[in-house]
């Protein structure tokens, strides 16, 4: 009964309170809250909406996503990183097409498609379909130990947390209560300061009775990073366009058209710049070392080096290559493009200036 209750002053707070986000605009679409949910993976809300407007414009349907080619898919995509996703998301709507094009509202069928886990399948069954899953993510792992003053973890802990909060739905369409929990965790229950008296589970909260809240849950092993150093060919063509090519042998970057690099196991040696020309595929002038940028992939921390070039006027670079323009590059593309152009363009700037003197 208690249980009961509590469920539905959680139905009400999220329908009072949630934040008006374009995928939860009813009616549901299925569609729309799988991508959604693709790019709500690793990615703050902030940044996912105006990327989900313009996908969904452009791919308005499961069908013309299905129809477009994959370097149209990452274009759209760039920005939000993780391209494995897009590329996920792409494979998905092929396969659901030729299923007929419906998308599945059971756990299990949804399950087999690509890219789908154990969190976006209860997400779209749950929030689509209205079927009684549970989406746990670290928000609701956060209220629900908090809740239940749980210090558990793994399993166990989704275990009990799964029964708590079917517990919640016995009375309260399912959607409901994992969109509350979801959006309680991300605007009031915050991991260092939960807003308690805005919460609508206060009154049974036992973290809060016990005034522990920042005690739960326990913490989790984070991964360490990993350093990297990157030597890259950073090659202008007269017109100030930039050579990029597409990445495709390396295990991060996938499908991005970035300027060509190697990876330094040591400290790096003299020759690195005849190094870093060799992967270009035309003859350069040499210009010199430009400053290092920083980069993050997961949890990848990467130094990148770059060598700075200006091709010479008869290049013809072949179809594995393209000249961008660093500002409006029109191919699938990483921010690491821009950091490259903005930290290699004054130094190839200033030896063009050398040369009119
Ligand atoms: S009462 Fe406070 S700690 Fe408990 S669930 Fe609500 S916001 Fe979180």
């Amino acid at each position: 009964m208690l249980r009961m209750r509590e469920g539905e002053a959680l139905a009400k707070w999220f329908l009072e309170h949630a934040r008006d986000l374009p995928w939860r605009r009813e009616p549901r679409d299925p569609y729309h809250v799988l991508v959604s949910e693709l790019m709500l993976q690793q990615t703050q809300v902030e940044r996912v909406v105006p990327k989900f407007l313009d996908f969904v414009a452009r791919f308005p349907t499961i069908m013309d996503l299905a129809d477009a080619e994959e370097n149209d898919v990452l274009e759209q995509w760039s920005g939000l990183g993780y391209y494995r996703r897009a590329r996920l998301l792409h494979r998905l709507a092929r396969r659901v097409v030729e299923m007929g094009g419906v998308i599945p509202n059971s756990v299990d069928e949804l399950r087999k498609l690509p890219g789908i886990g154990p969190y976006t399948a209860a997400a779209v069954a749950s929030f689509a379909f209205g079927r009684r899953e549970v989406t746990l993510d670290g928000n609701v792992r956060r209220v629900a130990a908090r809740f239940l003053a749980s210090a558990q973890t793994g399993q166990g802990a989704d275990a009990r947390f799964t029964e708590w909060i079917l517990g919640l739905m016995d009375m309260t369409p399912p959607g409901l209560i994992n969109e509350g929990l979801i959006e309680l965790g991300a605007t009031v229950c915050r991991p260092a300061q939960p807003d308690c008296s805005r919460c609508p589970l206060q009154s049974g909260c036992r973290a809060r009775r016990l005034e522990r809240q920042t005690d739960f849950p326990a913490p989790r092993a984070v991964r360490k990073p990993v350093r990297m150093r990157w030597v890259t060919a950073c090659a202008f063509s007269a017109d100030g366009r930039i050579l990029v090519t597409r990445v495709d042998a390396a295990p991060i970057l996938q499908g991005m058209w970035l300027p060509p690099w190697f990876e330094l196991d040591g400290t790096g040696r003299d020759d690195d710049g005849e190094r870093a020309r060799s992967l270009l595929p035309c003859d350069v002038h040499q210009i010199g070392p430009g400053p290092a940028v920083s980069h993050s992939v997961t949890y990848r921390r990467i130094r990148i080096e770059p060598f700075v070039y200006e091709l010479k006027e008869e290049c013809r670079p072949g179809k594995d290559w393209k000249l961008v323009s660093p500002d409006h590059p029109g191919v699938p593309t990483s921010s690491l493009l821009a950091k490259l152009a903005g930290s290699c363009q004054p130094v190839w700037i200033e030896w063009r200036k050398g040369l009119n003197e």
